[in-house]
């Protein structure tokens, strides 16, 4: 049997990721699986145990520790999931600005980002999945047969997460969702490890305007694409 492919899609805060991600795995039969959450599991965690970021071995025991897993969806439907740490469902929870802000902080420790590495390897190792995240075709997939690097505007991103925020019920003007998003940006682009930049074999899409439906097409494309090459 043919091994099913691995899609990965990176890019910045914003660029509309989950949404394409979860809508490409709906039409592929894949798995959807996002890697931010890990990390943000690992920020609850940290918050929770009050560790300081000025100790980043304890942080990264703790990631080794941490049992963190998804109740995956069946494959191919709307691609809803819940993350658990520690056998508890986190999946609100590790959504609230306090815990976004330490997730990009924790996700520059090495020692947690390879113990979120190893665990992503695993969960993709049969592929058949969409993984998203900011170093999915640089390390965690390196050999991923589509590689897209989803992108759009600083302003257009910080509108869109405001108003994901205002649905969700968080409070927060568009202005402290643009600065926390300069700061994401800056600390994921310049963190000494796994920083976020494109893959030289991505297919880079800049998502201004587009609807998620689009991008997802284009994507599709992409894969109809490939397959016809090999
Ligand atoms: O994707 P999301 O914004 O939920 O991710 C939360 C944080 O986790 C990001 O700001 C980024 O710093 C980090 N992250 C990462 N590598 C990934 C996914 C997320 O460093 N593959």
């Amino acid at each position: 049997m043919i091994k099913p492919w691995t899609i990965a899609i990176d890019g910045p805060a914003g660029a509309g990721k989950s949404t394409v991600a979860r809508l490409l795995a709906q039409r592929l039969g894949y798995l959807y699986i996002d890697s931010g959450a890990m990390y943000r599991a690992v920020a609850l965690h940290t918050l929770r145990c009050g560790i300081p970021l000025t100790e980043p071995d304890q942080i990264a025991a703790l990631a080794r520790a941490a049992r963190i897993r998804f109740q995956i969806a069946e494959a191919g439907t709307d691609g809803a999931q819940r993350i658990f740490l520690n056998d508890e469902d986190v999946t609100e929870a590790i959504r609230t600005p306090e815990v976004t802000a330490l997730s990009s902080a924790v996700s520059a420790i090495p020692g947690v980002r390879s113990a979120m590495v190893s665990l992503q390897q695993a969960v993709g190792a049969q592929g058949g999945v969409v993984m998203e995240g900011r170093d999915i075709g640089t390390v965690v997939f390196p050999g991923a047969e589509v590689k897209v690097f989803l992108t759009a505007s600083p302003e257009e991103r910080a509108e869109r997460r405001h108003r994901d925020m205002t649905a969700r019920g968080t409070e927060a003007t568009l202005e402290e969702v643009r600065r926390d998003q300069d700061e994401r940006d800056l600390r994921d682009s310049t963190r000494p490890v796994s920083p976020l930049i494109s893959a030289s074999d991505a297919v880079t899409i800049e998502s201004d305007g587009m609807t998620p439906e689009e991008v997802a097409e284009e994507v599709l494309a992409v894969i109809d694409r490939r397959r016809r090459e090999k």
